[in-house]
């Protein structure tokens, strides 16, 4: 007799015909980024040429990883390190992250651990963390994966709003309102993707506080720390209380332009008596997906040793390149961006009569220019955004400026 318990009872009967039912935590999963990219496709077909303001992928224009980051694996690929690699990630990489952790103010790290993108990280430490039915405050307009991840986990999406008037901060308030006994973890994204914000000291200040009160563990994001284009220099949330319980993420895709390299990390910090429990838990999952990427790992050290004239230039490109989509984006009648402080990403707000869904499917038909709707960010009810990616070069980006300008006026 097969096992008949509550939670079978709330399922459909399995089909003994027909097609394959996909589950039905799938239901839940969107990623706009990339649903995107399916009519961009089928415009491209029909021989449009096409401007792609919409994937955050440093290499698709004129930017490169640093030399030696690339030799450092080419080399471990010569030498055969095509192996396993151990599942927490290569010594010297550990090494490496750890010192380099400790060197930004990031004294209590008790797990680093390497893997497959930050997106591998992301979804270990979630997987180690919740439990169906508990919830995660997640910001809103945010990245995506985390709302995926946790549709996948079937625990709560719990957003909480950045605010567009105070340049996208974190609204704290909303934040401590939303904390209940099934909450579990904040996410943090410094810099934020899709707004490009940048949080202050003060601000990381008073949410690691409300963590700490709520024992609440930290999940923040900060694989664009390195692309912080102006005002304060980047804060790791782990460097400012050794009480907090933090996890950071990073990784080599933005900073360091290796995106396909699929490599990132994870660093877990906290007092070893209080996070040594969910570490072993995180140890576990990385033990059966084997390892990250192996030869890439032997990239880390000398990412982490770049000389600082290549994260310089590559800040004064984007520098330029924001001052021009800030500029270019708040002449247009019924666009206005907020100024963004790091990454590559704008998100400006749309006041015309016209859902963004359908301003982004137009420009795709009409122009050619690829950008993506807020709506797959999350975005306060009754306001509409876009986000812009202001990686291509600056030409690139006037061309597609006078595209949206002219579309725009349709519903001025
Ligand atoms: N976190 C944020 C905020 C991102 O924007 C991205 C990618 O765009 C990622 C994580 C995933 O990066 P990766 O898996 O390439 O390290």
């Amino acid at each position: 007799m097969p096992y008949q318990g509550d939670e079978c009872a709330m399922l459909p009967s399995v089909a003994v015909e027909g097609p394959v039912r996909p589950a039905v935590r799938t239901g839940n999963i969107r990623y706009a980024v990339r649903d995107i990219a399916v009519l961009a496709e089928e415009v491209r077909r029909s021989g449009k040429p096409m401007l792609y303001l919409n994937i955050g992928d440093p290499n698709a224009h004129d930017f490169a990883p640093p030399e030696a980051v690339v030799e450092a694996v080419c080399r471990a690929l010569r030498d055969n390190r095509n192996g396993y690699a151990p599942s927490s990630g290569i010594p010297e990489a550990l090494e490496a992250l750890r010192a380099d952790a400790c060197a930004r103010g990031m004294r209590g790290v008790q797990h680093a651990f390497i893997t497959n993108g930050s997106s591998e990280a992301i979804e270990l430490a979630l997987s180690a963390l919740v439990n169906r039915g508990e919830n995660v405050l997640t910001p809103t307009p945010g990245y995506p994966l985390y709302t995926a991840l946790l549709a996948k986990l079937e625990a709560e999406n719990r957003p909480y709003f950045l605010d567009e008037e105070r340049d996208w901060a974190p609204c704290v308030e909303d934040m401590a309102e939303k904390i209940d006994t099934r909450t579990r973890a904040i996410v943090l994204i410094n810099p934020n993707n899709p707004t490009g914000a940048s949080y202050t000291r003060s601000a990381l200040e008073r949410i690691v506080e409300l963590a700490v009160r709520h024992n609440l563990v930290l999940l923040s994001d900060e694989i664009y720390d390195q692309l912080v284009l102006d005002g304060e220099p980047h804060v790791p949330t782990a460097a400012l209380r050794d009480d907090a319980k933090v996890v950071t993420f990073n990784g080599l895709s933005k900073a360091y332009c290796c995106p396909g390299f699929r490599l990132g990390w994870g660093l877990v910090s906290g007092p070893a008596a209080e996070v040594g429990d969910y570490c072993e838990a995180i140890r576990k999952m990385e033990r059966a997906r084997l390892c990250a990427n192996h030869a890439e790992q032997y990239a880390i050290a000398p990412a982490l040793a770049t000389p600082a004239a290549y994260g310089q230039e590559v800040r004064a490109k984007l520098a330029r390149r924001r001052d021009i989509t800030c500029a270019r984006l708040n002449a247009i009648p019924g666009i206005s961006c907020v100024r963004p402080g790091g990454a590559f990403y704008a998100f400006p707000r749309l006041n015309l009569d016209v859902s963004d869904d359908e301003f982004v499917a137009e420009l795709i038909r009409q122009t050619g220019v690829v950008l993506v709707p807020g709506s797959g960010f999350g975005q306060r009810p009754g306001t509409r955004h876009l986000r812009v990616v202001f990686l291509p070069p600056e030409e690139q980006l006037h061309l597609a400026f006078d595209h949206m300008a002219g579309l725009a006026a349709r519903w001025q």
